[in-house]
């Protein structure tokens, strides 16, 4: 592909990177007290972008004690709600002004196309919007009780306290933007850590915190590795809640660590999401939907469609069909105006995603289409093509484990009960979709998926109103909607004896 359809960076993202990167500490940019430092790559070139610091333990305590100052003594806890609503509703706007830059910033630091990002900071903003109208409604009940004398019971919700957010690397934007909407409205401090690899967005979004004026403390940004500075932000004994966005593995591991101190705990892990498509479905809508489903973000999505049930009557030519549809996905640099789908994001994930491909043929799938993308400049980068893989069984590690990368795994089914006990004969429980014209048959489907969502002849929708989390292992709780107010409140129960 030619460099001179590579779009111009924004020179706003290009003075962000050139400025030496810090954490957000109380209101300060500040180095790690070691002074260490981690450089993040551009994983559609390899070149390192920039550096940050590398924070530990130490950075941690000083994060925390700075959200928890801003939370118990601080004017946060004297803010009335709609003045909150007001902060919330400026970085909304502020999200919608620096939109082509932050784009910009996420497509160079995670390697998503332009494409992908650019509305990317406007539906943050509406994260911000949605969250803010709550605000000024969080009311508790008043509640008849029959218990003796002339009692009056009422309850109040009340924030949490210090909230610990950790973020993954597919998502670093809208990851953090979830992960402080729901908790500031209700009057939580954060202290938010984005992925070692994609801490760039997440640190821009810290300056326009600060320039839509929320006070000091209440957001605290820091960078470093999760198994040393991730995992004291789990342990510490002042932060209240953890709310956690990443693999089923490290969500296990906080879950332990939380445990001494009894944390409060949102996950939103992996998944292995089943996409059903049944013989009488719109063939050309189901063929679309199944290839945005596993192939969107390169793969690189908690909810991807990545095991894929035909009805045996099409499944030979649904297949040989959504392998030919596959080669149209233009791949390459994001910031090439024909790029359709990214690299992967690291060396280390390009390996796993073409292991697993490897292990497919081994136990016995066929590779249709795709595997390493190694043509026309493409080795500059982790690129892998959309791919394709045929005789799948349920069984098989590529149909068990998730990949977290363009891999799609075929799986023949021949009746509803059959399908439905295949799609929930796994671990994960996070999205689950179905194409068919049968309405009676999609909603029955549909109640049947052990799933936190399911998207009939859809796919990949999410929105700031509604709920979205896992059963199973893939997660306890909900982002997004009113169930999130729920995740970020405590419930206190007054008695008053009236007499
Ligand atoms: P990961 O679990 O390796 O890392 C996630 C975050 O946890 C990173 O910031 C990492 O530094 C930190 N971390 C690592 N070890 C830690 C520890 N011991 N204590 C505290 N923090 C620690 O995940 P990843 O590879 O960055 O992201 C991919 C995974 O995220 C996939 O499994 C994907 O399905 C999942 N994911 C889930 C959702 C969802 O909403 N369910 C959304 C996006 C991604």
């Amino acid at each position: 592909m030619s460099t001179s359809t590579l779009v111009p960076l924004n020179p706003n993202t290009a003075k962000f990177i050139s400025q030496p990167k810090k954490m957000l500490i109380n209101g300060k940019w500040v180095d790690s007290l070691t002074g260490e430092r981690m450089v993040t790559i551009n994983p559609a070139t390899k070149e390192i972008i920039t550096s940050v610091p590398k924070g530990g333990p130490e950075d941690i305590d000083l994060a925390v004690e700075s959200a928890r100052q801003a939370f118990d003594e601080g004017p946060w806890s004297n803010f009335k709600p709609a003045e909150r609503a007001k902060l919330l509703l400026r970085l909304a706007d502020l999200l919608d002004k620096n939109a082509e830059e932050l784009s910009h910033l996420e497509t160079m630091d995670n390697g998503r196309t332009l494409k992908f990002t650019a509305g990317l900071a406007n539906v943050g903003a509406e994260h911000f919007r949605y969250f803010a109208g709550w605000a000024t409604k969080i009311t508790g009940e008043t509640i008849p009780v029959s218990v003796p004398g002339n009692i009056f019971n009422y309850t109040r919700r009340e924030p949490i306290g210090v909230c610990g957010a950790i973020g993954p690397w597919n998502g670093p934007i809208m990851t953090a933007i979830m992960k402080l909407a729901a908790p500031l409205a209700v009057g939580n401090t954060v202290v938010l850590k984005p992925a070692s690899e994609t801490p760039l967005s997440t640190l821009r979004l810290g300056e326009l915190i600060q320039e839509a004026g929320f006070p000091d403390g209440v957001v605290n940004i820091v960078t470093g590795p999760g198994s040393t500075l991730g995992k004291r932000l789990t342990e510490h004994p002042d932060v209240d809640k953890i709310a956690f966005t990443g693999s089923t593995e490290v969500g296990k591991q906080i879950m332990r660590s939380g445990a001494d101190t009894i944390k409060k705990v949102t996950l939103e892990l992996g998944g292995k999401s089943a996409h059903i498509i049944f013989s009488d479905a719109d063939y050309e809508v189901a063929l679309q939907n199944a290839a945005n489903a596993i192939f969107m973000n390169t793969g690189q999505i908690c909810f991807a469609g990545s095991r894929l049930f035909v009805e045996k009557k099409i499944y030979d030519k649904f297949v040989a069909d959504l392998a030919d549809y596959s080669k149209n996905y233009t791949i390459g640099n994001g910031f090439d105006k024909y790029s359709m789908l990214g690299p992967v994001i690291s060396e280390k994930q390009k390996t796993t995603v073409l292991n697993y491909i490897d292990v497919g043929e081994q136990e016995g799938a066929e590779l249709i289409v795709g595997g390493d993308a190694t043509e026309d400049g493409l080795s500059n980068g982790y690129f892998v093509k959309p791919t394709v893989m045929g005789n799948v069984t349920n069984d098989m590690r590529i149909a068990q484990e998730e990949i977290f990368g363009p891999v799609v795994a075929a799986i023949p089914f021949e009746s509803i009960d059959e399908v439905i006990k295949m799609a929930n004969n796994t671990p994960y429980g996070l999205g689950g979709g179905i194409c068919t014209t049968d309405i009676r048959k999609a909603h029955k489907v549909a109640h049947a998926l052990r799933t936190g969502n399911v998207w009939i002849n859809t796919y990949n929708l999410t929105s700031p109103t509604s709920p979205f989390g896992g059963y199973k292992q893939s997660g306890i709780g909900r982002e997004n909607g009113a169930a999130a107010i729920d995740m970020y409140t405590e419930i206190k129960n007054i008695w008053v004896n009236l007499d």
